[in-house]
């Protein structure tokens, strides 16, 4: 099973570092971008098949990254899930109905986020399901390397 490619739009190193090495533990390949701007330009010229949008950036926001994507129809949005620290009741809801393909909220539970970003992919982009083994990433030594042929 291979992975995808996930474009990833988030402002903070650690949490953009984190996202990533348990992506690509996971078989997928990352794209980041560190203002809304410059993820809707790597939208655009990249294709990914999946995003993963914070909410907060200091630019324009993820509700305005989402609705400029939608209104370009020139690009045929992949699945986006918002990825917020609103801790506040009601914005998983404001995020779906804003349209949204799901919506995890930070701190990102380790365990869970690779699969749970999985689950929004096409069941051939999957990646490998063997959860990353927890601690201190290592370049080029990534578990699961070896399924990425
Ligand atoms: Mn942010």
């Amino acid at each position: 099973m291979t992975g995808a490619r996930i474009l990833m739009v988030e402002d903070t190193p650690h949490n953009l570092e984190l996202m990533t090495y348990l992506l690509e533990a996971s078989g997928h390949t990352v794209i980041p971008a560190m203002t809304g701007e410059r993820g809707l330009e790597l939208a655009r010229l990249e294709r990914p098949d999946l995003i993963v949008l914070d909410v907060q950036l200091p630019d324009i926001d993820g509700y305005q990254v989402l609705a400029r994507l939608r209104a370009d129809k020139d690009v045929a949005v992949p699945p986006v899930v918002a990825v917020t620290a609103y801790a506040m009741v009601g914005d998983r809801d404001t995020a779906l109905a804003a349209g949204f393909d799901g919506y995890l909220s930070k701190p990102i539970d380790p365990v869970s986020f690779a699969r749970d970003i999985g689950a929004r992919l096409p069941a051939s982009l999957r990646g490998h399901a063997a959860a990353p083994q927890w601690g201190r990433p290592t370049p080029g030594a990534s578990p699961g390397t070896e399924e990425q042929l």
